[in-house]
């Protein structure tokens, strides 16, 4: 067994405050990486220039990140963080600008053209990377990896390279305050998910469970208030603890077939990243449970409740989405999904038919 997190996280109210000696000694100019409009209406902006100006940081920003980061933006944020000659990377949003900031992190640090962004021998170095998220989803904060998509293939996939893990995390569930209700729900589902892989995976880590049936505890505990009540502090505080949980589980175990199948309705129906994940959650943990009686045994155990009840409540939300998917989208995809490393650090690796059905349950009946 083994731990890695090189991340030092603040997870409190105040905590960019807090960190705002770390954040100091990163550099002398910070390129700021962020979305449309998040930075700004989390409130996480008006907290960080006063920081940065009594630490004497001057910055520049590279905004409009869109959801699901393009390789494209990647190399724009490249050139700018050369043309202002920052020296490091500060990223406010949710999953898709901190994913981009890790990209563009690699993309300056060894010169990488788009067409070597995922070649992970060229992934010698890096720049010192500061995440602030403003969703409580991805736990992008404290994980390896960055998801990115190729639009000449439409092809959306992640890499993982230890250099890119942020040097320090900003998690204050004051900046997820403002997020709407579609995004708290989407983003909540992409964290339980996170943590139910950490029980499926592979690369299962034990010492990971107590936290995985915490988040999940504080998931199931939280959300419907959360979702009633916008503004109530507390459960949007647990949320942002179970996200980060999330991540830090993912960033041992990696994520499995769950978000293998969900990538693709992504890019081709634009369905949000947590939902498409959420929309395959109780017929992936269905089709594990017969390999993972004990896993899961003990993962009930832990939340005090049977698989039945938990999946009694997760149905209570709107996540059954059906789409579109014609047979011959169905057929493409099989082969795509099995090759996944995801898919391999699955439990039970389906063959084309279990998978073929797996789909086929999200069919809308035309
Ligand atoms: P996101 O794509 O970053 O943002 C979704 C939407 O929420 C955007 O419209 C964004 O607006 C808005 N938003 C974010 N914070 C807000 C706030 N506080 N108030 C109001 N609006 C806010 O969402 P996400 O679900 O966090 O990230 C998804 C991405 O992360 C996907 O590409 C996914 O594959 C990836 N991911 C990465 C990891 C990892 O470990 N690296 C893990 C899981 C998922 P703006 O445009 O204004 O920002
Ligand atoms: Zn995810």
């Amino acid at each position: 067994m083994m731990l890695y997190l090189p991340t030092r996280i603040f997870l409190e109210e105040g905590a960019l405050q807090k960190a705002a000696k770390y954040i100091a000694a990163l550099g002398k100019k910070a390129l700021i990486v962020c979305g449309q409009s998040s930075a700004y209406k989390s409130g996480v902006m008006a907290d960080l220039l006063p920081v940065l100006q009594a630490a004497d940081i001057t910055h520049d920003i590279y905004p409009g990140i869109r959801e699901n980061p393009d390789l494209q933006s990647i190399l724009r944020g490249k050139a700018q963080f050369i043309a202002s000659q920052c020296d490091f990377i500060i990223a406010i949003g949710g999953g898709s600008p901190i994913d981009a900031a890790k990209a563009i992190s690699l993309a300056v640090a060894n010169d990488l053209a788009e067409d070597q962004l995922y070649n992970s021998a060229l992934h010698q170095k890096s720049l010192p990377l500061v995440a602030i998220p403003t969703t409580h989803g991805t736990g992008s904060e404290v994980t390896q990896y960055s998801v990115l998509t190729d639009t000449k293939s439409s092809k959306k996939a992640g890499f993982g390279s230890e250099l890119i893990f942020p040097r320090v995390a900003i998690v204050d569930a004051r900046y997820m305050m403002s997020l709407s209700p579609e995004v708290s729900l989407n983003t909540s589902i992409d964290a339980l998910s996170h943590l139910l892989e950490g029980v499926y995976s592979i690369q299962r880590n034990e010492f990971l469970m107590p936290l995985i049936a915490k988040g999940i505890k504080l998931i199931i505990q939280n959300l419907s208030q959360c979702l009633e009540k916008p503004d109530y502090l507390p459960a949007r505080a647990a949320l942002a603890q179970a996200s980060t949980l999330g991540g830090i589980t993912i960033a041992h175990s990696s994520t499995t077939l769950q978000h293998a199948l969900g990538y693709p309705f992504t890019t081709a129906f634009g369905i949000p990243h947590g939902l498409a994940n959420g929309m395959f959650m109780e017929q992936i943990m269905n089709f594990y449970a017969p390999a993972l009686q004990n896993e899961l045994n003990q993962l009930f155990d832990l939340l005090g409740m049977s698989k039945d009840e938990f999946l009694s409540w997760l149905n209570g939300f709107p996540i059954q989405i059906k789409v579109e998917l014609s047979e011959a989208q169905i057929e493409a995809w099989i082969p795509m999904i099995l090759a996944t490393r995801n898919t391999r650090i699955s439990p039970v690796i389906p063959n084309a038919e279990q998978l073929r059905r797996i789909l086929q349950s999200v069919q809308k009946q035309v």
